[in-house]
């Protein structure tokens, strides 16, 4: 349930209303925007009296909020949530470009390919140390000796960095991580965004390979919950029956998310694909839907990558991609990571 109260309503009054809810033992949380002051109600709200909120001289109106999420609905929060990091802003007419290679290999791989990708616009920079892969056999990433070569770019370029956390046991090495990813198939792992709820580094939770729109935005309001609201959405390709691309990219997903909640939308076009020619086009899409970043695979060599060289773009690809999405940004008047 939302209240939205009139303009200058006296402070007493607010204070009023804020402890006859409180109560009821139900939770609000205040969302003071340029207009209007909303309060969200989070519990059981069933038994509250709409309409005598509604006749208190205070209240501007009373809706009561059907969706399971609520912290992170735009209903609760009608302007757009914007994520700082460093320099680079994620939203606010702002598409962040944030590239980098799978995985992270060798210091000359990670810093050569970050340098190059700083050169081109990107204004983040990702990097897999603790890799999620479907076969234990395949390589599953340098560990802690990739977080700190991952540093080493960090101070090259500097840069914010992205990595992904894939065990909660893992989170005291991330101190010196700008945005911890968590990985589609870490989506619904319920423990670990409770925890992470509970730090305020912004947490870029990607969607989960069979999970709906809603499931994203439950698993989103688990980290809100906890108090932690840098929070970006990441739609990464959903299975569907198709094979000829390794997922089937949701671009609806984007608009519609940002209809439904105040949180930045960032796009994955190599997981999405699988395969490198799809990621300039796919992105130019991201963008002219209204994506607030993209978040792309860049390796010096793809060739010899040790995960996903295929959908790998090679810097000169990526500059080239880059510049094409600055052309649809232009036309939509935003600004494509540094470009
Ligand atoms: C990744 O970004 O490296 C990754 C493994 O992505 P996803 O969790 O979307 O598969
Ligand atoms: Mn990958």
């Amino acid at each position: 349930m939302i209240i939205i109260l009139k303009k200058d309503a006296p402070k007493d009054e607010v204070e009023r209303l804020w402890h006859d809810i409180e109560a009821q033992n139900i939770k609000i949380n205040e969302v003071v925007g340029s207009h209007t002051t909303i309060l969200g109600l989070i519990g059981d709200t069933h038994k509250v009296d709409t309409e005598a909120i509604e006749a208190r001289e205070i209240v501007e109106s009373v809706q009561r909020v059907q969706e399971p999420y609520k912290e992170v609905n735009r209903k609760f929060h009608p302007e757009d949530t914007v994520v700082s990091v460093g320099n680079a802003k994620i939203g606010d007419g702002n598409v962040a470009v944030i590239a980098g290679p799978c995985s992270i290999e060798t210091e000359e791989q990670i810093i050569d390919t970050c340098m190059q990708v700083k050169a081109a616009g990107a204004n983040l920079l990702r990097g897999g140390a603790f890799k999620p892969r479907t076969s234990p056999y395949s390589f599953q990433g340098l560990g802690d000796e990739g977080l700190k070569l991952f540093l080493k770019a960090k101070k090259a370029t500097g840069l914010p960095i992205v990595t992904e956390l894939m065990s909660l046991a893992h989170i005291d090495l991330f101190n010196d991580v700008d945005i911890i990813q968590v990985g589609a198939r870490n989506m619904q792992n319920f423990e670990m965004l409770k925890e992470l709820g509970k730090c305020s580094k912004p947490i870029l939770l990607k969607r989960g390979l069979a999970n709906t729109i809603e499931e994203l935005l439950m698993s989103a309001e688990y980290i809100i919950a906890g108090g932690n609201t840098n929070i970006i959405l990441c739609e990464r390709g959903i299975r569907t029956f198709e094979t000829q691309t390794r997922n089937t990219l949701d671009l609806s997903a984007i608009p519609v998310i940002k209809s439904l909640s105040h949180l930045p939308v960032v796009v994955d076009p190599s997981h999405a694909t699988g395969k490198y020619e799809l990621v300039e086009p796919l992105s130019m899409a991201a963008v002219a839907a209204g994506a607030d970043g993209l978040i792309i695979e860049v390796h010096n060599n793809p060739q010899n990558a040790l995960c996903d060289g295929a959908q790998s773009l090679t810097p000169k690809r990526f500059e080239k991609c880059m510049e094409k999405c600055a052309q649809i940004g232009n036309v939509l008047g935003k600004k494509v990571g540094t470009l």
